[in-house]
């Protein structure tokens, strides 16, 4: 394994990261509807569910392209903030993806960073708000060090993965401070964040694929 993915296997990581979260539904629906209103999981279901449709019934030429039409698609069919947001985690980095071809584990932790920082300017969420940023960031920095320490794709991954998870279950004990949880104060505190937990399963079917 070097520290490449190809266009098609490219293409799989996103297959399994749909299959992943549409897999999940009831979770991220149980999990809304105790900090949120409840639209989570449906919300993630149909914009996954129809990044699967995309991705067969359209070619796919480039990996920036690839990165491309899967966000616009979660954007045009969820819907909503988290709509934009999870668009803007794969769209907004294209440019740093480094090569037509193949998906390079430097382009991509670059991506991701260049990625985050959008979704963070964009909705105003830091750290320690409870919401997906609290998983993105730490899989992000541990994707970069990996990189820099020269893992390969896999540990890069897995390291990214565990990082993810750790931010998600962290955010159990924050109390939010963005989105409609907010709304719910104190009571949000006991339960993770549903952006979160969808982070955490990206980052585990990404590890899966590689
Ligand atoms: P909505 O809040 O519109 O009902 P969802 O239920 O699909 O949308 O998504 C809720 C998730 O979106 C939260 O769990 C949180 O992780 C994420 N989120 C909400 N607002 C923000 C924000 N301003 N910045 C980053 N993430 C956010
Ligand atoms: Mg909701």
């Amino acid at each position: 394994m070097d520290n490449n993915l190809t266009l098609p296997q490219t293409i799989d990581m996103f297959k399994n990261i749909s299959k992943k979260i549409i897999e999940n539904e009831p979770m991220l629906t149980k999990t809304d509807l105790q900090v949120g209103d409840g639209d989570h999981g449906i919300g993630m279901k149909t914009g996954f569910k129809a990044v699967l449709r995309m991705l067969d019934e359209k070619e796919q030429a480039t990996i920036q392209e690839l990165f491309k039409n899967v966000g616009m698609t979660l954007i045009d069919s969820m819907g909503g903030a988290s709509g934009v947001l999870f668009g803007t985690l794969f769209i907004s980095g294209i440019s740093e993806l480094e090569r037509d071809d193949v998906l390079t584990l430097c382009g991509f932790q670059k991506a991701l960073n260049k990625s985050i920082d959008a979704i963070m300017s964009r909705g105003g969420a830091k750290p320690g708000d409870k919401t997906m940023i609290d998983a993105l960031k730490p899989a992000a920095d541990e994707l970069e060090s990996s990189y820099n320490s020269g893992c390969n794709f896999k540990t890069a991954a897995e390291n990214a993965y565990k990082a993810a998870k750790a931010g998600a279950v962290k955010t159990k004990n924050m109390q939010a401070k963005k989105g409609r949880a907010r709304t719910y104060r104190e009571k949000s505190v006991g339960v993770p964040d549903p952006g979160a937990l969808s982070v955490m399963l990206i980052f585990e079917a990404i590890y899966e694929s590689v």
